[in-house]
């Protein structure tokens, strides 16, 4: 590995706004971004008034023609170059992700592979959308059926996944033909800047992408909402966001893909074998610090190993090493922001004031930086806010049931249903867990399951529409019906 100094990396990095192929400056004070480990700022980025959100628009617009005419191979290409370029470039986005964001460099060496083959995977699909064509059941006419692309699309994204989020809509947007406005999360935004710097280094036409940071999140987001000429938004970001969104996007029946909280159950039968149980829950809850809206939540072990299960997690999370994310051997890296970081330790009191027991860590980290130590509670009662709400944060509060109908009501009893985690070596008991419970997707005696090939998205309150897989080129295209006579 050969990892660039930090200073020469941030200094290489573009800080102004990408419109119509310029980089231009932001009309309102640049704001800074930070290092989440020392607290102290790396730069400073352009930061958009309103009138460039809208002018990001008319960039996307004014090329909407001429993109969606450019043959799909051609695209392809293009794509397809990005992802090369972004795999060669790996170990500097992985560094950037984890100055800006936080996570250990091996988990974003992790997230430069993930993200990448979104690019190489809608590279092989945009050239695979092709329509149909037939006769009428009548046989008096003929239907042509063909695929379009929506039109220009807003591109909203979170801070946690800064590469992943960002290649995961733009992989299909572009695939499909369409021109778009990325606008980043402002924690971290300088990872889709590089992004979008490589597409730009492999000849993607001006215009086809156009990158917005803001402080004035909702002014600019208000904006391109209200305007007629947006065909489509895709978010990724928390449950309130998103309802907002979609609430602004019914005024003008927006096509909408939303990627929103969870609150994943991880459900852990006396049947299980606990080792994988543990490397299960080991994974699926401290991956990014905790930070994921995939992440496991809600511990439901079965009475009977409840403290077996408890004790071996406690030894595991015993040897994690926490610090910034750049040192060797580093699990627990820092959250994102110091009000990340208060809201984890009010969760953690509140447990406790309703009897939860803790059984290791607890406490914020000492010295600079966000962090809060890795944390296992047994003994958690259903109304604290660790089960009822989305922790993001490195806590794993374990929840006794006693049978199988009380752990298929637990896992239900959430608004959310994104994620979810059944651990069981009994077969059918694992497909009866597929029925039962309500979520977009399931992990059964596994802990990491996103990839590329993957539909990945939730239901309830987590969401519409999948991104990654066959269905996530279609969030991106609409279906026209066209009849002709019968010659
Ligand atoms: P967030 O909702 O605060 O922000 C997400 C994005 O929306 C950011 O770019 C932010 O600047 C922008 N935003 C904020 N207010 C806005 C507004 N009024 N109008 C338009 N845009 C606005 O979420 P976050 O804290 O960045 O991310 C964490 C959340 O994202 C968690 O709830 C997590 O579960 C969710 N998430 C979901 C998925 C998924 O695929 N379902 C993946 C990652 C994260």
């Amino acid at each position: 590995m050969t990892f660039p100094n930090e200073a020469d990396l941030i200094a290489k990095i573009p800080t102004q706004l990408f419109i119509g192929g310029e980089w231009v400056d932001g009309e309102n004070e640049p704001f800074a971004v930070l290092d989440p480990s020392t607290g102290k700022v790396l730069t400073h980025v352009a930061n958009a008034t309103p009138a460039q959100g809208t002018a990001a628009l008319d960039a996307a617009v004014a090329v909407k023609e001429s993109w969606a005419r450019t043959p799909a191979r051609e695209r392809s290409e293009i794509l397809r170059k990005a992802f090369e370029r972004v795999i060669e470039l790996r170990d500097e986005f992985a560094l950037l992700m984890t100055i800006e964001m936080g996570k250990p460099l091996p988990e974003a060496q992790g997230e430069v592979n993930y993200g990448a083959e979104f690019l190489r995977w809608f590279a092989e699909e945009g050239p695979r959308v092709i329509g149909r064509y037939g006769a009428t059941p009548e046989g008096n006419a003929r239907m042509l059926v063909s695929k379009h692309p929506v039109g220009p699309c807003f591109l909203i994204t979170p801070w946690n996944f800064p590469l992943a989020m960002a290649t995961r809509k733009i992989g299909p947007a572009l695939a499909a033909g369409n021109t778009v406005v990325v606008k980043p999360a402002s924690l971290t935004p300088l990872t889709t800047l590089y992004l979008v710097k490589v597409f730009e280094e492999v000849g993607l036409p001006k215009g086809v992408i156009n990158v917005i940071t803001t402080r004035d999140t909702a002014g600019v987001s208000n904006v391109i909402m209200e305007d007629d000429r947006l065909r489509k938004v895709s978010f990724t970001g928390s449950t309130p966001v998103g309802v907002n969104l979609m609430k602004q996007a019914a005024e003008k029946v927006l096509r909408t893909s939303m990627e929103l909280g969870g609150n994943a159950p991880f459900v852990v039968f006396e049947d299980a074998d606990l080792d994988k149980a543990v490397d299960g829950v080991i994974a699926a809850k401290f991956r990014n610090i905790g930070q994921a809206c995939t992440a496991a939540n809600r511990i439901y072990v079965q009475k009977s190993i409840a403290d077996e299960f408890s004790k071996r997690v406690a030894e595991r999370v015993g040897s994690f090493k926490m610090g910034r994310g750049t040192e060797d051997g580093v699990i627990i890296g820092p959250l994102v922001e110091e009000k990340a970081v208060n809201k984890v330790a009010e969760m953690v009191e509140d447990a406790k004031s309703k009897g939860a027991e803790v059984v290791i860590g607890g406490n914020r980290g000492t010295g600079e930086g966000f962090f809060f130590e890795a944390t296992v509670l047994n003994n958690v009662s259903l109304d604290s806010q660790v089960v009822t709400d989305e922790i993001f944060g490195p806590v794993l509060p374990i929840v006794q049931f006693e049978d199988e109908a009380e752990a298929v009501k637990l896992a239900n009893s959430s608004e959310y249903g994104l994620m979810s985690y059944v651990f069981t070596e009994d077969f059918n008991r694992g497909q009866r867990m597929i029925d039962a419970i309500e979520s977009g997707m399931m992990g059964l005696n596994i802990g990491v399951l996103s990839n590329a090939a993957a539909p990945f998205g939730g239901v309830k309150m987590s969401g519409v529409g999948k991104e990654g897989s066959f269905e996530g080129i279609e969030e991106y295209l609409y279906t026209k019906y066209t009849a002709v006579p019968d010659p």
